[in-house]
């Protein structure tokens, strides 16, 4: 989410086109939702989490899955409508003050309550992650491979960013306790800084649960992220105060304009404070992301089709298995699998 909502950015690339890669790197950073690294990492470990034939058949379509966790925050670049499908400022004035009980998880029913317009201005992620799981659902029921794929990887990014406490609130960078820019720092810039110490096969024994009401699921998952705020918030200031202001940030001029970034000092003091807080939130939206993927699949009658489907070789389920031993060893970057941090080095 970050700073989606300013589009500055679309007219300043559409009049400066050679400028673009200069300021595409920090504003990515600002806007994307988890951060592409995160994204594109969760998704990978979500396709370890998924029992056979569901498992091999998404790890013969990894390379996809993983590199397109990130398109609807690409998306955003260009249609307009897709923003809101990333959060939901659940404490806007509109819901109430009881708004963690009040709001009806049907879209029907909340349309009823507060007005198409208003759920457009403070966010559709819920229902936007009912609304695709609808899709996959039904492409699994008939043989849609393209769809299946397409919609698996969308749902991915919808349910991960119902994990990210900054997309429940409209203090959602800080800017409202002047502490603007924590967006990104909880949700791209920690786990870029701390990725490599992060044990991915964290939720490795916790078994898959079948969802058998996603939109109420996705809510528990929204109210969780909202309750942890108050800490992620809190920990800013202590840090912040510690430090020091006048090392927080440091100003980076970029074709003109000045910019202000985090100190790799505060990043890494912020990420230590919060303790293994973003990692397990990471992780956990993993299994979640496989438990969503794995219930569509049942819904539609675990269709046969899955385990028939020629990319599944003898040599591509031994692969799978090789990699979920490194998976369940936390290897995946030492043994160069990690899609994610492979990507990043060879670009
Ligand atoms: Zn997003």
């Amino acid at each position: 989410m970050g700073n989606p909502r300013n589009h500055s950015f679309n007219k300043f690339k559409m009049k400066n086109p050679k400028y673009v890669f200069l300021i595409i790197v920090p504003l990515t950073l600002m806007i994307s939702s988890w951060g592409f690294l995160a994204h594109k990492t969760l998704q990978q470990v979500s396709i370890y989490a998924l029992p056979d034939p569901l498992g091999a058949y998404f790890y013969a379509n990894q390379d996809y899955l993983v590199n397109q966790s990130i398109r609807p925050d690409v998306r955003r670049n260009e249609d307009k409508t897709e923003d809101v499908k990333h959060y939901l400022d659940m404490d806007a004035a509109i819901f109430g003050p009881n708004y963690t009980k009040d709001i009806p998880h049907e879209f029907s029913a909340a349309v009823a309550k507060y007005g198409l317009d208003s759920l457009r201005k403070e966010g559709l992620v819920p229902w936007e992650v009912v609304r695709v799981y609808g899709r996959l659902v039904n492409a699994f029921k008939r043989e849609m491979k393209d769809s299946v794929l397409f919609y698996a990887a969308d749902l991915g990014h919808y349910v991960a960013d119902a994990h990210v406490p900054l997309h429940t609130t409209k203090n959602h960078d800080g800017q409202l306790t002047g502490q603007k820019g924590l967006h990104a720092l909880w949700e791209s810039l920690v786990p870029e800084e701390q990725l490599s110490q992060y044990n991915l096969a964290t939720y490795q024994a916790k078994p898959l649960v079948y969802i058998s009401k996603p939109q109420d699921f996705i809510f528990e998952i929204l109210l969780e992220s909202h309750a942890m705020l108050p800490e992620l918030f809190q920990v800013e200031k202590e840090v912040t105060l510690a430090m020091g202001a006048d090392k927080k940030h440091m100003q980076v001029v970029r074709n003109g304009r000045t910019l202000n970034y985090y100190t790799k000092e505060f990043i890494q003091a912020y990420g230590n404070k919060l303790g293994a807080k973003v990692q397990d939130r990471m992780l956990v939206s993993a299994h979640r992301v496989a438990s969503f993927w794995y219930s569509a699949y049942k819904d539609a009658g675990s269709p046969a089709w899955v385990n028939h489907d020629t990319k599944i070789s003898q040599e591509l389920k031994g692969a799978f298995q090789a990699e979920k031993k490194a998976w369940l060893a936390n290897t995946l970057i030492s043994d160069k699998l990690l899609i994610s941090v492979k990507n990043k080095k060879a670009e």
